[in-house]
């Protein structure tokens, strides 16, 4: 058993710290506050891969294996949450889609301008009335000669105004059950699609979502994408991917709010000593400590997996079940060390907190996730028939 990173990943760790620790992270506040992403960072992540991390380079992306995409998801949640998340859907809901499933023409077609750093993109699964059950799936496409006509709604969209492309779950055979669905490239200026303006949210406030309309939608018959009937299946296998990626920007906030409560605990005094000579204290930081180790440890694990080619579902559901209840914890003891002064928006801790909280929530809720693990673990122990 090897823990170290090679020595490409450990460069690539540090580039990504460096990108983030300067275009980044001191614009984090300000990004939260005004509701918008720093395109102009944005704009510079192809010079590390950031945007088209699993990307082939013959579509402008860095190709590399899914350990360093951890990682540099976990310098991005460090830095900033929202577009830490707006990376993270942008480059495994919507990229690796298109590379897993796209021909040929469709990756020529959408993935140079994607790993540009002009835009980001975007996967449409979620509608009002369907989160968690994507069997409740109704956003309707049906054939129409040589083109796909799509009628109905999506809820909370990442990056939909910012992408020029979105990779839709659609039913295309309602009495077909799991293979009643498709996934379909919808390019955003197509007629009868509708943006509606981003939502008001708790935290990652500047990574937009939207609700979108699909109003006799046409798409060319060429955009589905992988094959007819297979979009659910699709789906899940992109959410898999997915919470690896989740699991690391959780580690990454994580990591933010224990780094800035090991300062904090050193600097302010409280009965004649630091917070941080107060056993209580240090129990705090050591057990968000322990913690963040675990969920690294975790998520490394389930890229390492993937990587390896293995079967990762129940390694990434665990990832991102851990990470994301994990970070919870770090950000609200963090919090508590800072106390008064963890509620004011004049330290990070405030933002962190509120942008750890959709982490247990997007790309399969916890109880989602147990689910997904609980059935995992009774197959493997089914007892023999
Ligand atoms: C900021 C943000 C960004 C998002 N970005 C995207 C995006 O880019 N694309 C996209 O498609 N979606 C996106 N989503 C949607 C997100 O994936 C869903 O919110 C999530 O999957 C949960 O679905 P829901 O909100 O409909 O909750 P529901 O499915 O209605 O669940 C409500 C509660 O019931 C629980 N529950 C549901 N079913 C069960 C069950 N069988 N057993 C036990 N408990 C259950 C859930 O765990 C949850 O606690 C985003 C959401 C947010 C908040």
């Amino acid at each position: 058993m090897d823990f170290s990173l090679t020595d490409e990943q450990r460069l690539f760790q540090e580039a990504v710290r460096s990108f983030c620790d300067r275009e980044l992270k001191p614009y984090a506040a300000q990004v939260d506050e005004t509701g918008r992403l720093r395109m102009e960072a944005i704009a510079k992540m192809p010079d590390l891969g950031l945007v088209g991390l699993q990307v082939p380079e013959a579509y402008g992306g860095a190709d590399f294996d899914s350990i360093s995409a951890a990682l540099a998801m976990i310098e991005l949640g460090r830095a900033c949450g929202s577009t830490g998340l707006s990376i993270e859907a942008h480059n495994e809901l919507c990229c690796l889609p298109i590379v897993r499933w796209g021909t040929d023409e469709q990756k020529a077609r959408f993935l140079p301008r994607l790993t540009s750093g002009e835009v980001l993109g975007s996967i449409a699964l979620t509608e009002p009335d369907a989160g968690s059950d994507l069997m409740g799936t109704q956003t309707r496409a049906t054939r129409d000669g040589d083109e796909w006509v799509i009628n109905g709604s999506k809820a909370w969209i990442t990056n939909a105004s910012l992408a020029p492309v979105i990779v839709t779950l659609t039913r295309t055979d309602p009495g077909a059950d799991t293979h009643g669905f498709s996934m379909i490239l919808v390019e955003t200026d197509r007629a009868g699609l509708t943006i509606a303006p981003p939502e008001k949210k708790m935290g990652t406030r500047a990574s937009p979502a939207h609700v979108l309309t699909f109003n006799d939608v046409r798409v060319p018959r060429e955009n589905l994408l992988g094959q007819e009937g297979r979009g659910l299946q699709q789906t899940l296998a992109t959410l898999d991917s997915g919470r690896i990626a989740v699991g690391a920007l959780c580690v990454g906030l994580a990591q933010a709010a224990l780094e800035t409560a090991l300062h904090y605990a050193q600097e302010r005094r409280a009965f004649g000593q630091r917070l941080a000579d107060h056993q209580a204290i240090q129990f705090k930081l050591a057990d968000a400590a322990t913690q963040l180790e675990a969920a690294r440890l975790l998520v490394l694990r389930a890229a390492w997996s993937k990587d390896r080619g293995e079967n990762y579902t129940k390694l990434a559901s665990m990832a991102k079940l851990f990470a994301s209840e994990a970070v919870e914890r770090i950000a609200f003891e963090a919090l508590q060390i800072h106390g008064g002064y963890g509620y004011s928006r004049e330290f990070p801790l405030e933002r962190i907190y509120r942008d750890q909280r959709i982490m247990s929530i997007g790309e399969g809720t916890s109880e989602i996730n147990r689910i997904v693990i609980a059935r995992r673990l009774l197959d493997e122990h089914a007892p023999p028939v």
